[in-house]
């Protein structure tokens, strides 16, 4: 079974926890997507095929968690919490259910979330009831309990780790010199091996991609194979080496800022807002 799919479809609501983005004006948007939620209901639409959302075999259809513990794992939820009511058609999995209308119930922002947000999140949502105390919200709003929930979701841990050392032995690779890698075999091979590698991921994840979350990924790729072409042209390669090193600096950066005390993060709108749902 799937974190969001595998189980048998459900009929009725089903209450489910999630995490929004906030925009500077009030207004709740997804973590992938630009589409904001509407105060009633949410209508979710399949962005690849024509068919209902959520379908079985695709990964449309709104998000929820199923239990606190799944929920824990996304660090959005240090921020905002949300309970939704979900219902149409609905697929569950052992972290949660894709639904194809969701509305929200219920909302908690951290304490830190300034006054003049606060008002405007309350004037976009009159119907949502909003609590300061998370704890509280929780004992107001029960959620949902499916069978196919898993009680205890664990995190894969392994599969990360793979990925990280794979990540800084092609970094590694991709900093030294022509000359140096020519000098050995052994390291020669290796950095043949991690171009093929490096390049067959992400021309897979660029043209299979699902999920904006893979875009993200194959973004990522794409800058590890340019670093790791970069010995190709001596100094010049300094310029392949670009998208990557640019990559650390925003996040070390985003990082930092985001430690500072009585952080939370308020998304600026780059464009007009399309919404789900009947006030489009
Ligand atoms: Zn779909």
């Amino acid at each position: 079974m799937q974190p969001f799919a595998g189980a048998e479809p459900l009929v009725g609501e089903v209450i489910a926890l999630r995490t929004f983005r906030v925009e500077e004006s009030g207004l709740l948007l997804p973590l992938y997507s630009e589409q904001c939620w509407s105060n009633d209901t949410n209508t979710a639409a399949c962005p690849r095929a024509s068919h209902e959302a959520p379908a079985d075999d695709c990964d449309c259809g709104f998000y929820a968690y199923g239990t606190p513990q799944a929920a824990a794992q996304n660090r959005g939820m240090r921020h905002v919490q949300a309970v939704v009511s979900c219902w149409g058609g609905v697929v569950a999995g052992t972290q949660g259910i894709r639904a194809q209308h969701a509305r929200i119930d219920a909302l908690w922002l951290h304490p830190v979330a300034p006054e003049w947000l606060r008002k405007r999140v309350a004037a976009r949502y009159p119907l949502v009831r909003l609590y300061d105390d998370v704890e509280q919200m929780r004992a107001a709003h029960p959620l949902s309990v499916l069978p196919s929930y898993d009680p205890a979701p664990t995190r894969n841990h392994r599969a990360w780790a793979g990925v990280l050392a794979g990540s800084a032995v092609g970094l590694a690779l991709g900093a030294l010199p022509l000359d140096v890698l020519r000098s050995s075999p052994a390291l020669w091979t290796a950095w043949l091996a991690a171009i093929g590698i490096a390049g067959a991921v992400t021309l897979w994840l660029a043209l299979g991609a699902r999920f904006p979350g893979h875009f993200v990924a194959a973004a990522i790729g794409f800058g590890l194979v340019s670093w790791l072409l970069a010995p190709l042209f001596g100094l010049a390669g300094w310029l392949l080496r670009m998208p990557v090193l640019r990559g650390v600096l925003v996040a070390t950066g985003t990082y930092l800022w985001s430690l500072r005390p009585r952080h939370f993060p308020v998304v600026v709108p780059k464009r007009e807002r399309v919404y789900y749902g009947a006030r489009a």
